[in-house]
């Protein structure tokens, strides 16, 4: 089966993916570990997708449907997808429905995670924190000044696909604010829903 988790930064999208990709042998496609591998490539691409990105704002559709063609192209999905972080915008949302009708797959589930701005900005500052005091490094783009931007990209750009979702009768929501079993435990419910 293919998922698209859906949720604003910090709602726990990495988190749960990582969960189904251990239990139902799922594959995990997240764009923006795709753009931070770019990032370090060193090219002129990777300077201008890294600048962008710390900026919080979003990387252009060309950039980000092109490295999912990629990995779909090259992927054997055994377990299906989890696509993370992506799609973000509505030309997004039509590429990739484009792509998974040409590859013969459907599209079974989207699961938004709902949660409130406040926990975001706390999630967020105490990854940096923690990160921070156990010596590793912290993402560039969580400060301040740039989960500001992000959480603006989501309202306007993201959010949108919520609505296209739930008309396409594919979407269901999920409390991203319980504990993170209680979110697993809810995800889990909705897949079976749409199994
Ligand atoms: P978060 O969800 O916590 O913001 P991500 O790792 O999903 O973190 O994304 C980090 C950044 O990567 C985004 O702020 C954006 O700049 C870029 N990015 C990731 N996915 C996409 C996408 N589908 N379209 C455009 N930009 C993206």
């Amino acid at each position: 089966m293919n998922i698209i988790l859906l949720g604003p930064p910090g709602a726990g999208k990495g988190t749960q993916a990582a969960r189904l990709v251990e239990k139902r042998n799922m594959v995990q496609l997240s764009t923006g570990d795709m753009l931070r591998a770019a990032r370090t490539s060193g090219t002129e691409m990777g300077n201008m997708v890294a600048a962008v990105m710390d900026r919080g704002d979003l990387v252009t559709d060309e950039i980000v449907i092109g490295l999912i063609r990629e990995q779909l192209e090259s992927d054997q999905g055994k377990g299906g997808y989890i696509f993370d972080g992506f799609p973000r915008t509505l030309a997004q949302a039509d590429a990739l429905g484009n792509l998974l009708v040409e590859m013969g797959e459907n599209l079974d589930a989207v699961i938004e995670l709902q949660v409130d701005d406040d926990v975001l900005v706390e999630r967020i500052v105490g990854r940096a924190k923690e990160a921070e005091a156990a010596g590793q490094p912290v993402r560039a783009d969580d400060n301040e000044e740039s989960l500001r931007v992000r959480l603006m990209a989501y309202y306007k750009q993201t959010s949108p696909l919520i609505g296209y979702y739930h008309a396409k009768g594919d979407l269901q929501s999920v409390d991203g604010l319980a504990s993170m079993d209680d979110v697993a435990t809810s995800i889990a419910s909705a897949l079976r829903k749409s199994e």
